[in-house]
C-alpha cells in the first residue's frame, strides 16, 4: 500500500475481486467504483425507486429529495454559491455542448472570437468550433508557454472587443498538469469576458473550488471521480443562467406550455428536460461522499508519493520521452519510447495484465503540438500502489527488451 489507506482495496469490488489480478492504470479514461456507489444504485432500484419532480406519492417525494440532496452536495463539493448553479448532465461532453449551445449560442455572433487553448480534449474543442462555424465566428488558439500552460503575456496581446469567450481545461488528460485558470480568469474577467473551464479530470485528484477560481463555467464527469457513467455536472455562475436558452425541450423544463409562448421552468430544471439519470445522480452523490470521507488531502498526499515514484522510475528508462513537465497535479504520465510504436507497447502491457491507454488520447491538438501521432498513457488513482508501479516497471523493461530485439 502506498499510504495508510489500509482497507481501500476492500472498498472497491473490482480491485478486490478474485481471479487473475490486473494493474489498472487507465484511471484518466475512467475510475473503478467503490461498493458504496454500486450499492447506492442497486438500493435505489430495489427499495426506493420512483420518478422525480412529478409523482404525487411519497416514493416520488423521497426520490426527488435524494436527487436534490445530491445537487446540494455537489454545490458544496465544488464550493458553488447556489444549488441552481449545478446542472446535471450525462457527462463532461454533454456539459460542454450544453454551454456551447445555450450560452455560446446567445452571446457569439458574426466575426466574434472564441479564444481556446490548442491542447484541449476533443470534447472541449469540437462544440466550440461547431458553434463558431454556425455563427460565422472564429476560434483562435491561445499561445502556450513551454510547460503547456497558457502564455499570459501573449494572451493579453490577443484580447480585444471581438473576444467573447475564453475556453480552457483545468487538469490535462495527457500530462496531469494544471492550467493557470485563476490567472487567466483574473485578467479576462476584468474585461467582462467569461471563462469556460473543462474540469473533467480534476475532482478525482484536487480540491475544486469554483468560487476561488472565479470561473464562469466548470464541468466534470461523474465516472472519472469514482461515480457512475452517464452522469456529469455543469456549473454555471448564477449571473449567466438568465442568458441561457434551454438546450433540450421536454417534460419538467417548462412551467407553462403553450403553442405561442411557452414559459420555461427556473434553472436548473430548465436545462434538465425529461426523466433524468436519477439512479446515476444518486450514485454520483455516493461517490462524492466517498471522496469526502477519504478526504481530498489524503488523496493528494497518496498521489504525491505515487507521482514521485513513477516519475523517478520512468526517467530511468533509456530512450523514454515523457510529455509535460515534472509539476503534475495528478499521477498521469504520457510517453513514447524511441523506435517503438505506442500501440505495440500498450498491447504487450495489456497481455501482461497492465491496463493503460495509447493513441492520441482524444487530444490531437496536443499531439500536433508535440509533433507525435500518439503516445502511451499511464494514469493512476489514489488506490494504486508503489508495489504496482514497481511491477509495471519490471514488465515495461521486459516488453521493451522484447520489442528492441
Ligand atoms: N475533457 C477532458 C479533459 C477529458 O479527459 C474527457 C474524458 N477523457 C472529457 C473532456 C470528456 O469526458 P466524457 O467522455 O466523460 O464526457
Amino acid at each position: 500500500m502506498n499510504c495508510d489507506l489500509n482497507n481501500i482495496f476492500d472498498q472497491f469490488p473490482f480491485l478486490n475481486r478474485g481471479g487473475e489480478k490486473v494493474i489498472y492504470f487507465d484511471n484518466a479514461a475512467t475510475t473503478q467504483k467503490p461498493a458504496v456507489v454500486i450499492d447506492s444504485i442497486s438500493d435505489f432500484y430495489a427499495s426506493g425507486y420512483s420518478n422525480i419532480h412529478r409523482s404525487a406519492h411519497n416514493l416520488g417525494f423521497i426520490a426527488t429529495q435524494k436527487y436534490e440532496n445530491s445537487r446540494s452536495l455537489i454545490r458544496q463539493f465544488i464550493n458553488a454559491e447556489k444549488s441552481s448553479e449545478i446542472i446535471f448532465t450525462s457527462g463532461a461532453t454533454e456539459s460542454i455542448n450544453l454551454a456551447a449551445n445555450s450560452f455560446g449560442g446567445n452571446i457569439i455572433g458574426e466575426n466574434d472570437v472564441i479564444l481556446i487553448s490548442e491542447i484541449e480534449h476533443h470534447s472541449n474543442m469540437l462544440p466550440w468550433q461547431q458553434l463558431a462555424k454556425e455563427k460565422g465566428a472564429k476560434v483562435k488558439n491561445i499561445p502556450l508557454n513551454h510547460d503547456l500552460t497558457v502564455d499570459i503575456d501573449s494572451m493579453k496581446k490577443e484580447l480585444n472587443d471581438s473576444i467573447k469567450l475564453v475556453v480552457m481545461h483545468h487538469l490535462s488528460n495527457v500530462t496531469g498538469s494544471l492550467q493557470n485558470v485563476k490567472e487567466v480568469v483574473d485578467i479576462v474577467n476584468g474585461l467582462n469576458i467569461p471563462v469556460f473551464v473543462d474540469g473533467a479530470q480534476a475532482p478525482a485528484h484536487i480540491k475544486v473550488d469554483v468560487d476561488s477560481l472565479n470561473c464562469d463555467f466548470y464541468c466534470f464527469s461523474g465516472h472519472k471521480v469514482f461515480g457512475p457513467t452517464g452522469t456529469g455536472v455543469l456549473y454555471v455562475k448564477g449571473k449567466h443562467l438568465k442568458n441561457m436558452s434551454p438546450y433540450k425541450m421536454g417534460g419538467q423544463m417548462v412551467s407553462r406550455a403553450s403553442l405561442l409562448n411557452p414559459e420555461w421552468a427556473e434553472p436548473p430544471l430548465k436545462f434538465e428536460a425529461g426523466t433524468p439519470n436519477i439512479s446515476g445522480v444518486i450514485g454520483l452523490s455516493a461517490a462524492i461522499k466517498f471522496v469526502e470521507n477519504v478526504g481530498i488531502e489524503k488523496i493528494i498526499s497518496c498521489e504525491e508519493s505515487l507521482k514521485e515514484h513513477m516519475f523517478c522510475q520512468l526517467n530511468k528508462i533509456p530512450k523514454l520521452i515523457m510529455y509535460g513537465g515534472e509539476d503534475k497535479a495528478a499521477p498521469i504520465f504520457s510517453f513514447n519510447v524511441v523506435g517503438i510504436h505506442h500501440s505495440d507497447l500498450s498491447t504487450l502491457l495489456s497481455e501482461n495484465n497492465i491496463l493503460v491507454r495509447s493513441g492520441h488520447l482524444c487530444n490531437q491538438g496536443l499531439m500536433n503540438y508535440l509533433s507525435i501521432d500518439g503516445c502511451v498513457r499511464v494514469s493512476l488513482a489514489f488506490y494504486n500502489t508503489i508495489n504496482e508501479i514497481d511491477q509495471f516497471i519490471v514488465v515495461l523493461k521486459k516488453v521493451l527488451s522484447f520489442l528492441n530485439k
